[in-house]
């Protein structure tokens, strides 16, 4: 038996069977505890990676010249291979684990998807080639204990699960067909040094051996545990997050492979120590017999709450039983997880650091997605054609500074207003009766389940417009008026104004 597995026997013993039964269950745990250094990140002080041109060795030796290098090997994929396939650009791809292998599968619509078939990256038929499951339906259900809970049905939201591997593979085949492009493996970002007119970034292989290559542009895509953002936000990249695990699994014996079960509370909040939590599922029926699950829960990033996602995957072997009914020929395939990033924006447009000169951030280390439903993949999605034509004519112009990069960005006024309804959505026990966000969301479900069904659609696909949302609001607030006290607890005076610039904010926007 491995030993780091063996440590975690008597702290997370349903994680530690679990993970035990898994060939590779060791290297995931590695991972694991990887991504919950980040919890200990935000306890530090920031270390500065961001450095003058005057600070490089001056016996460093370049070893390869790009246009543009992208720090971290996941959502970047989609990104570089439009810059090198659409715009001829050399590029530069580097991860410290495997580029374009992620940690999770996504789901989004079809329609949504095809949008990377009208920018040019695929063609029709390859962008349906990722796609392993279409469902006929989906619903959202909030837990009542005498069962009275509202499902909703939604048609075309997050219908579709897709193969995330071999959409990126698609993407890194297509970078690779620009001669002069590179992808490298197991090389970790250590810091850059900036010039007037270029910049060179330091990267380190797996035995710390340093290697030094030059761009016009770094694209930081290091997702949560990106440096770069924590240097720009001095230490506070996020303000909320969403503790993710789960897994691709098979032999489950209750599971509809037509539906997708996009949000499921199945009980009231957990009571652990901290601030509690509530804990909710989400269900979607992937490839052939297999489905994935997921739990999580929305939390400040600074709340008392054990957030780490051993833990959470430890809650999550001993209750998925309560979820789904577990057969005998049960078996887990692999493990997904994460912590999805949220920021909250206190202004009337972006307030975020997302970019300094010849530095540009996207994906979860710029986090402007909201994690409501969709998170960064359907943001990348929707964001790709300008955050890839912006960029390049940005190069051509040489306007790369920080007043220019920032402009270039997936900041949607809707959905930085929406994502505070996250907020909502993290329990806090000195404020909530125990099944105060069913109760809240139950009723905002009976709210939609009043309204024609586009309501409901634009609200899990990020795409609500101003005056439905204040339709959703003034019903909401006329049905349940405890919403407004609950207003006051859980955004507090900062919060609630803050929310109001954000809705001016959106009201003046051009994208309303
Ligand atoms: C379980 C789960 C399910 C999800 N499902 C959906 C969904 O259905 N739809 C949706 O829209 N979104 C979904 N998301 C969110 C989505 O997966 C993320 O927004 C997306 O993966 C972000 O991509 P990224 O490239 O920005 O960051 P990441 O995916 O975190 O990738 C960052 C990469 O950077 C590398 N890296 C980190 N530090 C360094 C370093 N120092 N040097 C070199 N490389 C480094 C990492 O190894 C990693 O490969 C889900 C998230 C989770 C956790």
């Amino acid at each position: 038996m491995s030993s780091l597995l063996k440590q975690i026997k008597q702290t997370h013993p349903h994680l530690y069977k679990a993970f035990s039964a898994l060939v590779d269950g060791e290297q995931h745990l590695l991972h694991i505890k990887a991504v919950d250094s980040y919890w200990e990140l935000l306890k530090h002080p920031v270390r500065q990676v961001i450095l003058s041109g005057s600070d490089l060795p001056k016996n460093a030796v370049i070893s390869g010249e790009y246009d543009l290098i992208y720090a971290g090997g996941t959502l970047s994929l989609l990104h570089a291979a439009v810059m090198a396939k659409k715009y001829g650009r050399k590029v530069m791809i580097f991860d410290r684990q495997t580029p374009a292998k992620s940690t999770r599968d996504w789901n989004i619509s079809r329609q949504e998807l095809l949008k990377l078939s009208a920018i040019g990256l695929f063609t029709e038929n390859e962008v349906d080639s990722v796609i392993v499951r279409r469902y006929k339906t989906g619903w959202v259900e909030f837990y009542k204990p005498d069962g009275s809970q509202k499902r909703l049905y939604m048609k075309n939201v997050l219908d579709c699960a897709v193969n995330a591997d071999k959409l990126l593979g698609m993407a890194k085949d297509k970078v690779m067909l620009v001669q002069g492009s590179t992808i490298l493996a197991e090389r970790s970002f250590s810091c850059c040094y900036r010039f007037d007119d270029h910049i060179v970034v330091k990267v380190e292989d797996s035995k710390g051996k340093a290697f030094y290559y030059k761009a016009e542009v770094l694209v930081d895509v290091m997702g949560i545990l990106s440096p770069i953002a924590m240097q720009l936000n001095e230490g506070v990249p996020q303000t909320h997050v969403c503790p993710t695990v789960g897994t691709i699994a098979s032999g489950f014996e209750d599971v509809d492979f037509d539906t997708g079960e996009i949000l499921a509370s199945i009980g009231p909040a957990d009571l652990v120590p901290g601030k509690g939590r509530q804990l909710i599922w989400e269900g979607f029926p992937a490839e052939e017999s297999q489905y994935i699950s997921y739990l999580f829960f929305y939390d400040e990033a600074d709340s008392p709450n054990d957030k780490s996602l051993l833990g959470l995957f430890d809650t999550y072997f001993k209750k998925l039983p309560e979820y789904k009914k577990i057969g005998k020929e049960f078996v887990v395939h692999r493990p997904v997880y994460g912590i999805i990033p949220a920021y909250f924006h206190n202004g009337f447009n972006r307030t975020r650091e997302i970019a300094d000169d010849r530095i540009i951030l996207f994906g979860d280390a710029a986090s402007l997605a909201s994690p409501l439903t969709f998170c960064g993949f359907g943001s990348m999605v929707r964001n790709l054609p300008h955050l890839t034509a912006d960029l390049d004519h940005a190069i051509t112009e040489n306007n790369l500074s920080k007043k220019h990069l920032e402009k270039i960005s997936a900041y949607e006024p809707n959905v930085a207003s929406m994502a505070n309804l996250m907020k909502y959505m993290c329990f806090n026990s000195a404020t909530d009766e125990p099944n105060f966000v069913n109760d809240l969301m139950n009723e905002v479900m009976i709210v939609l389940d009043e309204l024609p069904e586009r309501y409901r659609q634009a609200m899990f696909r990020d795409e609500m417009k101003i005056e439905d949302l204040m339709m959703v609001m003034l019903r909401l607030a006329w049905r349940y008026p405890r919403v407004l006290v609950a207003t006051w607890e859980k955004l507090g005076m900062h919060g609630s104004f803050g929310f109001l610039k954000n809705l001016t904010g959106w009201a003046f926007s051009p994208v309303r």
